[in-house]
């Protein structure tokens, strides 16, 4: 990757700023003291960029999910109008600050992504809306990987949204370094194991676009190939899509273990498969044989080391 920092956006109270309706925060620790040292935050309270002011009157969402209005719940102001105003404005910002992801808060009607309550016209709440805000940024930024704070607290979540995240910024690097046919069957190599792990028909998919990388114009293969990418790396792994890798990733170098060491690697993979060990024991004896047999094939492979080892994703999934 690149030097420069990796920006995140973020629902601005969750850095623990008191910018909430009561005049609050919603300060999240995973966020601001971990993930946060990897990070370049970029800030986004949309109520208050709106020109609500804090303390205000708590708002929610009325009307269909499809299209929604943000009122607020006492007075019955419709705040939608400046709401989309402000987004609009806000996005084009956005744009030039090659976000490489947002973490929005969830349950609010500006920035929750999924399961928001929206209220019918008889007053009866439904879970199906999205905040006005985050709706406007998915329009506008389709690939960028976005995730709520609540989801992050669980593990697989956390994982699959922060490897996406600097796939995404690996993708966006390719771009930026004006892609070459070559840089993209580069980049596709180096991520073939960690496809795999995601969505083995994405995987074929992209193996087909790359096989006629001739066939389109540097810049139209390096989106075709991102749009692919994001949505297969959105597409949640699993324990037995990690094991079917670490298998693969076994046959480069099996002939070159002794019967024991093959039993035992074979053992550590069988341990994870049935849940009594985490994806980083079986990882960690692999990548001991790679560097001992010297498989640069494998040693390049992103799925060995998709984000900083000090984050521990992998000791949890
Ligand atoms: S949820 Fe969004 S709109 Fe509400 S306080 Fe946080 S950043 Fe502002």
């Amino acid at each position: 990757m690149t030097a420069a920092p990796l920006r995140l956006g973020i629902s601005r109270c969750l850095l623990g700023e008191a910018v909430r309706f009561d005049g609050g925060h919603k300060r999240d620790a995973f966020l601001t003291d971990v993930l946060g040292r990897y990070v370049e935050w970029v800030p986004v309270c949309p109520e208050v960029e709106a020109g609500l002011g804090t303390p205000r009157e708590a708002m929610r969402l009325i009307g269909t999910p499809q299209q929604p209005r943000l009122v607020a719940i006492k007075n019955g102001q419709d705040h939608t109008r400046a709401m989309e105003v402000m987004a609009a404005k806000r996005l084009d910002d956005l744009a030039g600050s090659d976000l490489s992801g947002f973490v929005f808060k969830k349950d609010s009607p500006s920035c929750g992504v999924e399961r928001v309550r929206t209220y019918n016209e008889h007053g009866m709440p439904g879970r199906k809306g999205v905040g006005l805000f985050a709706r406007a940024f998915l329009g506008r930024f389709p690939l960028t990987p976005v995730e709520e704070e609540g989801r992050l607290c669980d593990p697989l979540l956390r994982e699959n949204f922060i490897a996406r995240v600097f796939c995404y910024r690996r993708w966006q690097d390719l771009m930026n370094s004006g892609a070459t046919r070559q840089g993209v069957v580069r980049f596709h190599t180096d991520h073939k194991y960690l496809l795999l792990a995601h969505s083995a028909p994405h995987y074929r998919q992209l193996g087909r676009l790359v096989a006629r990388v001739n066939e389109y114009r540097p810049k139209d293969l390096v989106l075709q190939y991102g749009e692919l990418f994001m949505q297969a790396l959105a597409v949640r792994a699993t324990v037995r899509k990690h094991v079917n890798v670490l298998q693969h990733i076994l046959g480069h170098f099996k002939e070159r273990l002794e019967a024991q060491e093959k039993a035992e690697l074979l053992g550590v993979i069988e341990d994870y498969h049935q849940g009594l060990t985490p994806l980083i024991v079986p990882l960690t004896l692999i990548k001991h044989y790679v560097q001992i047999f010297d498989v640069q094939y494998i040693r390049e492979q992103v799925y060995l080391n998709p984000h900083p080892k000090e984050l521990m994703l992998r000791n949890h999934v």
